[in-house]
């Protein structure tokens, strides 16, 4: 059974983790998915705009200038580096124009969110009848931008790669001869764009889908890790409450076998004779029969919570009340014990329900008895501190593991488990204790070195 349980829990967290991954690679998509369509429509719009007339004249005004420079080159006037130098001054005066016509449209084109661009060349090549020759060629960042704005291309987009063959006439010179030759040249150019924040962009397009994900993920798992500790909580209640029959199985059968012999010893002839042994057998049915009858009160009051527990206070000095308290249980427990007893000089008046704090002063009292060693010291100190009544019981016994303290308040909990007790119990006394306190608007706590002892303090509220 206990395996059973922890095999579904390992397996229903495995199979959250499980859903969160996929949870989360699914969100993973749906990104890579928007960004896609996000890029695809930003240069379907930013195309249309590279489709204009102003613009494509610019770009021929560049052209035609390098043609002049390419010229010049054929004819040994300037070297590469020259024609670049020369073709990028170009560039960088006719690119306001061109900024300018691009802003405009884009304004036009209202498209909703910031981006830049550039037009670069990748490649110049020239060609004639004898020979290519590269004038100009550069990869990834190395390339030449001629208008626009200068950006990384890394975090840019292409949207386009275009080729520009055009064949030209220039005049050569040799020497004094002069002729005209033909020039074949090609261009390779390319159009990119950055949008500027465009993660945030998409992230506010998936905005209903990742609030959605991220709510639905957190009730999962409030709602698994509730059912998760139910789960724990109910398996420990079945074990405690199994528990708790066996110990009120063994209770119950020590004072009935008692009662039986006693009842029958009632009848032998012998006893009946002799007063003494009678009175001996009516007093162990006595004993028993009160031993009963607080085993079923005790069961009988596992059921009353703080709520239910009907108070009729009154004002009771401190002094006779714990002189009367320590004198009641010594006779009760009809054992020779010595409770060392400190209270504050001054007489209190503490505002309390006699009957029932007694009872929850008791189990305290029979708890530090029971599992206390023999002959060992149990104290009860009073203090008062900020308008509160402190009562502490210390005993100088077993002690009660640090893990386990938190439960010792619960209905039916016993540190010893099974139905092999040194120590009698139900699990029920300091739970009943708690409940009491609670009513009188107080509270409980434990402190306990195993081994070493155990203090527990009771904290009432003053003038109430
Ligand atoms: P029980 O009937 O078992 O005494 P209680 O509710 O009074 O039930 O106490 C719960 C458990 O707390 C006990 O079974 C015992 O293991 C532990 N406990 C309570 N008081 C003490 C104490 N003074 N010293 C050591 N253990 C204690």
């Amino acid at each position: 059974m206990k395996s059973k349980i922890t095999v579904l829990i390992a397996a229903s967290v495995i199979a959250f983790f499980a859903l969160s991954a996929i949870q989360g690679y699914l969100v993973y998509n749906t990104y890579q998915l928007e960004k896609k369509a996000f890029i695809d429509e930003t240069k379907k719009a930013v195309e249309e705009l590279d489709a204009n007339k102003k613009l494509d004249s610019l770009y021929d005004s560049w052209g035609d200038q390098l043609q002049l420079y390419l010229a010049d080159y054929k004819n040994l006037r300037i070297d590469k580096n020259t024609v670049i130098q020369k073709i990028k001054a170009k560039a960088t005066e006719l690119n306001p124009a061109f900024y300018k016509e691009f802003r405009d449209q884009l304004q036009q084109k209202n498209i909703g969110y910031q981006l830049k661009v550039k037009k670069t060349v990748s490649s110049i090549v020239i060609y004639d009848e004898k020979e290519r020759d590269t004038i100009f060629k550069g990869n990834g960042e190395n390339q030449l931008t001629i208008f626009g704005e200068n950006f990384s291309n890394r975090e840019a987009n292409e949207i386009t790669t275009s080729h520009w063959f055009t064949e030209y006439d220039y005049i050569k010179q040799e020497g004094d001869k002069i002729s005209t030759s033909s020039l074949g040249l090609d261009v390779k150019s390319h159009d990119w764009i950055l949008v500027i924040d465009w993660r945030s962009i998409i992230f506010k397009r998936m905005g209903m889908l990742l609030l959605g994900s991220i709510v639905i993920f957190l009730f999962v798992a409030v709602l698994f890790y509730n059912s998760l500790q139910k789960l724990i909580k109910q398996k420990r209640m079945t074990a405690v409450k199994t528990d708790f029959i066996n110990n009120i199985t063994h209770e119950l059968k020590t004072p009935l076998a008692t009662l039986s012999i006693a009842t029958k010893s009632l009848r032998d002839e012998k006893i009946k004779q002799t007063p003494e042994a009678f009175e001996n057998s009516l007093s162990i049915l006595e004993r028993q029969n009160t031993r009963l009858q607080k085993l079923i009160d005790q069961v009988m009051n596992n059921s009353l919570s703080s709520e239910k527990i009907v108070l009729n206070k009154e004002y009771v000095s401190d002094h006779s009340y714990f002189k009367n308290l320590i004198s009641d249980f010594e006779l009760s427990i009809q054992q020779q014990i010595d409770i060392y007893q400190k209270l504050p000089e001054k007489e209190t008046l503490i505002n309390i329900d006699k009957f029932h704090f007694t009872t929850a002063l008791f189990n305290i009292l029979e708890n530090a008895v029971k599992y206390g060693k023999m002959n060992s010291e149990i104290s009860l100190k009073t203090s008062i501190k900020n308008g509160s009544y402190f009562i502490q019981i210390e005993d100088k016994g077993l002690g009660i593991p640090l893990k386990l303290q938190p439960y010792i308040f619960e209905k039916f909990y016993r540190v010893e488990k099974g139905n092999v007790h040194n120590v009698k119990g139900l699990g029920l006394g300091l739970y009943y204790t708690k409940q009491i306190v609670k009513a009188h608007e107080g509270s409980i706590s434990v402190k306990s070195e195993e081994g070493k002892g155990t203090l527990f303090t009771i904290k009432i509220p003053l003038n109430l």
